[in-house]
């Protein structure tokens, strides 16, 4: 039976709102979304590339945009527009609100040295991070974010990524692997999206569809802020109970982008979708990166190394 959580109505209109999981199954918001089961979904658009690789681009790929960068490209970037040209073509208006900021590269029990260290290690890692990182010799699984610690600590897996020290702390993996790896090079900004029905935003008065979209980048902002300030508090408390922190060689860092980039370029040949998105996506990336590096990059690293003198 259906639960209503919310209702947003006036004049002429009338549009459903329910919470994600209360009546449609977490990994098919878009297509209940699509096909009006739902009216309006919160969700991350990256579930669905088994459907469409496409879809990677409304959340992270490999060595993609931070935030900053997916919000730049999103307003100003004309990010907004080709995502939505692919999305709408489905039957999903597509609204920017959420995102995580750069996860972390997961919790291995012995150090990863080296890229031959990662031949045969077991890790659990989704999407196109996995598909990249099989590449270069992980064995990639699935694992429901509630089964991963019981089988860290069964052995079943040597290491597992979920999302960042807040996410993480709570569900207790520094107890059962020492290695906390940086930077997580396949979600360096995941974002999430709001979707629609296409005919039911279409219905609706373009007041109210402004107050849908200044909602959702109104939870783009608060849920960065929370992160931003939740992992600061765990990662803390993590070093405390003896967690190792240790950035990837950049040797794996290399190999990694190399793979992906070959993975993009075997994927746009035959997906004229994706190579849309991914070209439009990739040319901001590539100036974005080359700005922030100047000062923004810069000013960062200062602070934080002054801190520690
Ligand atoms: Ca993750």
């Amino acid at each position: 039976m259906a639960k209503r959580v919310g209702e947003m109505s006036g004049g002429k209109f009338n549009i459903r709102v329910f919470a994600g999981g209360e009546i449609v199954p977490g990994l098919q918001v878009m297509d209940s979304v699509a096909n009006a089961t739902v009216e309006l979904g919160h969700t991350a658009p990256y579930y669905y590339v088994g459907k469409d690789p496409t879809w990677a681009f409304g959340t992270a790929v490999p060595f993609g945009l931070n935030f900053r960068q997916y919000n730049a490209w999103w307003i100003f970037g004309g990010g907004e527009q080709v995502f939505n040209e692919f999305t709408q073509g489905l039957g999903v208006v597509s609204l920017l609100a959420g995102n995580t900021g750069a996860q972390m590269g997961g919790w291995f029990r012995k150090e990863i040295k080296s890229t031959a260290d990662l031949a045969g290690v077991k890790m659990r890692i989704g999407g196109w991070g996995g598909t990249v990182f099989a590449k270069l010799g992980i064995v990639p699984t699935q694992i429901a974010g509630g089964e991963i610690y019981q089988a860290l600590e069964r052995g079943t897996i040597d290491a597992a990524e979920w999302v960042g020290p807040y996410d993480d702390e709570k569900l207790g993996f520094h107890k059962v692997a020492k290695f906390y790896y940086y930077p997580g090079w396949w979600e360096g900004g995941p974002a999430l999206h709001t979707q629609v029905n296409k005919k039911a935003w279409d219905s609706l008065p373009k007041e109210y569809q402004a107050m849908l979209t200044a909602a959702s980048y109104e939870a783009n902002a608060w849920m960065m802020a929370k992160y931003d300030a939740g992992n600061a508090a765990a990662l803390k408390r993590l070093i405390a109970a003896g967690v190792q922190l240790r950035g990837y060689p950049r040797e794996v860092m290399d190999a990694a982008f190399k793979a992906a980039n070959a993975l993009y370029a075997e994927t746009a040949a035959k997906n004229a979708a994706f190579k849309k998105v991914h070209d439009s996506y990739m040319a901001f990336r590539n100036d974005s990166a080359s700005w922030l590096r100047v000062t923004e990059n810069t000013f960062d690293d200062f602070v934080a190394a002054a801190i520690r003198r």
